[in-house]
């Protein structure tokens, strides 16, 4: 997956019916409702640092995150 450090990661796609639970999303620091489709993101190596997203904001993560400009 890539060629950056980044950590190997398993996405889930979560279904509406199955977002029962309102989350924050780290790339927009928006909500994401309940009953809205979006995505987990497990880490292999530390499943506990789960974060859960939007898919827009997964799918584009690289161009939201500051500090890559080398
Ligand atoms: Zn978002």
């Amino acid at each position: 997956m890539g060629t950056g450090p980044e950590l190997e990661v398993e996405v889930r796609r979560i279904q509406p019916y199955q977002a029962r639970k309102s989350y924050v999303c780290p790339g927009c620091n928006q909500d994401i409702g309940i009953g809205i489709g979006h995505v987990v993101v497990v880490p292999l190596t530390a499943p506990d640092l789960r974060r859960h997203w939007h898919r827009p904001c997964w799918a584009h993560r690289d161009r939201r995150r500051p500090g890559r400009n080398s």
